[in-house]
């Protein structure tokens, strides 16, 4: 069974009749009418989302590499979409750090995390890209992420998950 955060990922990719890799992060984001900034930010801070009298706002860490301002900002959709139903302010520092004070703060996190991946890396667009039996080789992986314009790192989390590589 799907997981919610890939549910819905899936489910705005069809509203928007996206059917290919790489997804535009940026259009969702503005058809979405959520507003995007690209600005500079404390180094270890991704990126920061504002939502206020119903009205969603980004700032994206502009140092840091574009793909991952994309999963930043994917990121950002995600807690849009899952996580503000009312006002709030999320403040993402480099993912998967064990600061954030609640274990409702984590789960949301590692649920925004999920959705990115989804949005990004949908399983049906992965699996379209991939000859089934073939294994997957270093240079694969290189060519999925470019294709797909995510960082190997997130490529390669993303094959494990849905399945395609054995875990290390
Ligand atoms: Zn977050």
């Amino acid at each position: 069974m799907a997981t919610k955060p890939e549910r819905r990922a899936a489910e705005l990719l069809r509203e928007h009749g996206i059917t290919a890799p790489a997804v535009d992060a940026g259009a969702l984001a503005e058809a979405l009418g959520i507003s995007v900034q690209y600005e500079r930010l404390a180094d270890d801070m991704s990126g920061v989302l504002l939502v206020e009298g119903g009205t969603a706002k980004v700032a994206i860490n502009d140092s840091h590499h574009r793909n991952r301002q994309r999963f930043t900002l994917a990121h950002e959709i995600g807690h849009v979409l899952l996580h503000a139903g009312e006002d709030g302010l999320f403040v993402d520092r480099r993912f998967f750090r064990n600061e954030w004070s609640s274990k409702g703060e984590l789960r949301e996190e590692i649920e925004a995390n999920a959705f990115a991946a989804s949005l990004l890396m949908p399983r049906r667009f992965v699996a379209q890209c991939i000859e089934p039996g073939a294994g997957i080789t270093d240079l694969d992986v290189f060519r999925l992420a470019t294709r797909f314009e995510v960082s190997e790192q997130a490529m390669t989390l993303r094959l494990v998950k849905l399945g395609f590589i054995e875990p290390d």
